[in-house]
C-alpha cells in the first residue's frame, strides 16, 4: 500500500468510521497457542485503551475495537504500539452488497480526493460464499467509481487506495494500514526480572523482552538514604513509560545500596574489584527476588565493550553469581543504535535526566578483566549472606499500574510502603 503511515490518517479521520481492526501475525499461532495469545492481546489492548473507553472484541482471526469517534485516531495509534499488533486500520462496516460498496467507494473518494488524485479498488473475499469473486467486485466498484466521479485509475501506485474485505456478516471498508510494533503480547512468554539503572540501556533491554511477550518486573539499586526519594525520581517514571502503553502493571523493587557500600568500606577488597563485586551483589539480590517471586530469568542492559569494564571476563563473573539465565538483549548493539531506539520508545529524555547513580560512587578505575579466582577471594572478605538478608529486608516495592502515576506521588507512595514488607514475604502473585 503506497500511501499509508499514520501521519496520512488525518484526511481519512474526517470520514465516518465504526472503529478499527487489529491484526496480528499468524506465525506460531497454531492450535493451543492461539487462545492464550488472542485473549492476552485483547486484555492488554483493553487496558492500554482504557483512557479512550474502548471496547475490544475478539473475532477469531482479528480484533475489532470500538471507541468514541473523537478519539479514534489517537486510540488507533496507541493500539499500534501494543506488542503483538501487526497492523491496525480504520473500519467502516457495510452491508454485504455490491451497491453498498459502490456507494461507500464514491463517498470516500469524493471526501479524500483533491486535484484529480488517482485511485485503485482492492477487494478480498474472506467469506467465499459471497456470489462474486474479488476480481469481479473490484471491477464493478472501480467502473462505477470512474463513471460517477471521473476518477482516473492507477492500479500500481494509486494516490488513494480503497480496500474492501468481505466477511460472512459484513463488509469492511478499510482505512490506510497503520503498521504495529509487532512482537508478542506481554504476558504470553513468562516472567523475568530486569535490572534497571537510571541509564539509557537497561530500559531498552526491558522493552525488548516485553516485546517478546515477557512480563517484566524491575529491580533498581539506589543510593538514597530512603526509598521515598527514589520513588519520586525518574526510575518509576521509566517503568511507567515502559508498561503503561502495554496495558500491564509491573513491580519495581527499590533496593538500597548503602548496606553493601558500608561493608565494602570496612573491608580490604581491592578498589579495582569493587565494581565487579557490586555487580555480582546486584545479581545475587535479583536472584533471591526471582526465587521468591517466580521469575525465570534476569535481564540487564549490558553491552560488550561499551565501557572499559564491559568485557567478556567481567560479564562471565556476573553469570558466575547467578543460577538463573541472565539475558542481555543489547549485548551486540552499537551505542548509536541503542540511543536511536531509546528515542523511539520514549525513554531517552528520562534516562538523560541527572541522577544519583550508585555505580558512580564506586572506584573510578575498575578492573577490566576480573579473574574469577581473584573475585572469589575478594568476595570471601564480605559477609555476603548477611548483607543479602539485610538488604532484602530493606527492599521497598512499588506497583506501577496501567494508570499513569499521579502528579503528587509522594503521599500515596508513603502509604503504600507500609504494606510493602509483607508483600515481599508472601511470594507474590505477580503483575499483569
Ligand atoms: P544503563 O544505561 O542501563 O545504565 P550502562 O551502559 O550505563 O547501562 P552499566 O552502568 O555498566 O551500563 O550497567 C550495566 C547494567 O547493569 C545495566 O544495564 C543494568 O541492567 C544494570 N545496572 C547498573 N546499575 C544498576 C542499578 N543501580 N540498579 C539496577 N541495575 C543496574
Ligand atoms: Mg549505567
Amino acid at each position: 500500500m503506497s500511501q499509508s503511515p499514520s501521519d496520512n490518517l488525518k484526511p481519512w479521520l474526517r470520514l465516518p468510521w465504526d472503529g478499527f481492526v487489529v491484526h496480528y501475525h499468524e506465525i506460531g499461532l497454531k492450535g493451543g497457542n492461539r487462545r492464550p495469545f488472542t485473549r492476552r492481546l485483547q486484555q492488554n489492548l483493553t487496558n492500554a485503551l482504557r483512557p479512550f473507553k474502548a471496547v475490544v472484541e475478539d473475532l477469531f482471526d482479528r480484533l475489532f475495537v470500538r471507541v468514541p469517534s473523537e478519539v479514534l485516531g489517537e486510540a488507533l495509534k496507541a493500539a499500534a504500539q501494543v506488542f503483538g499488533v501487526a497492523y491496525t486500520a480504520l473500519v467502516r462496516l457495510l452491508p454485504r452488497s455490491l451497491e453498498a460498496m459502490q456507494e461507500a467507494a464514491r463517498e470516500t473518494y469524493q471526501a479524500l480526493a483533491t486535484n484529480g488524485q488517482t485511485v485503485a479498488v482492492r477487494v478480498r473475499r474472506v467469506d467465499k460464499t459471497f456470489p462474486m469473486t474479488s476480481r469481479e467486485v473490484e471491477q464493478l466498484v472501480g467502473r462505477q467509481l470512474v463513471a460517477t466521479t471521473g476518477a482516473s485509475v492507477n492500479l500500481d501506485a494509486p494516490d488513494i487506495l480503497l480496500t474492501f474485505r468481505i466477511y460472512a456478516d459484513s463488509v469492511y471498508l478499510l482505512g490506510p494500514k497503520v503498521p504495529g510494533v509487532g512482537g508478542l503480547p506481554v504476558g504470553v512468554s513468562g516472567r523475568v526480572l530486569a535490572l534497571l539503572s537510571g541509564g539509557i540501556d537497561s530500559p531498552v533491554a526491558a522493552w525488548l523482552m516485553m516485546r517478546r511477550g515477557c512480563l517484566v518486573d524491575f529491580v533498581h539499586f539506589h543510593a538514597f538514604p530512603n526509598a521515598e526519594e527514589a520513588l519520586v525520581d525518574k526510575v518509576p517514571k521509566l517503568v511507567e513509560t515502559l508498561v503503561v502503553p502495554q496495558g500491564v502493571s509491573a513491580r519495581l523493587f527499590l533496593v538500597p545500596y548503602h548496606t553493601f557500600q558500608l561493608a565494602l568500606l570496612m573491608s580490604k577488597v581491592p578498589p579495582s574489584l569493587e565494581l565487579v563485586l557490586f555487580r555480582r551483589f546486584m545479581v545475587r539480590v535479583a536472584h533471591r527476588l526471582a526465587q521468591e517471586h517466580n521469575y525465570q530469568a534476569i535481564v540487564t542492559g549490558d553491552n560488550l565493550g561499551q565501557v572499559a569494564s564491559q568485557t567478556l571476563e567481567n560479564l562471565r563473573a556476573l553469570d558466575d553469581a547467578s543460577a538463573l539465565p541472565i539475558f542481555r538483549p543489547l549485548i551486540a548493539w552499537d551505542k548509536q543504535e541503542i540511543l536511536a531506539f531509546a528515542q523511539r520508545i520514549g525513554t531517552y529524555a528520562l534516562s538523560l535526566q541527572p541522577y544519583k547513580d550508585c555505580c558512580s560512587l564506586i572506584a573510578r578505575h575498575p578492573q577490566t578483566k576480573a579473574k574469577l579466582e581473584a573475585v572469589h577471594r575478594a568476595e570471601k572478605q564480605l559477609p555476603l549472606e548477611q548483607l543479602i538478608e539485610r538488604t532484602l529486608s530493606e527492599v521497598v516495592v512499588k506497583t506501577i499500574h496501567t494508570e499513569p502515576l499521579e502528579k503528587d506521588a509522594t503521599q500515596k507512595s508513603a502509604k503504600e510502603m507500609n504494606t510493602i514488607h509483607s508483600e515481599i514475604g508472601n511470594g507474590g502473585e505477580g503483575s499483569g
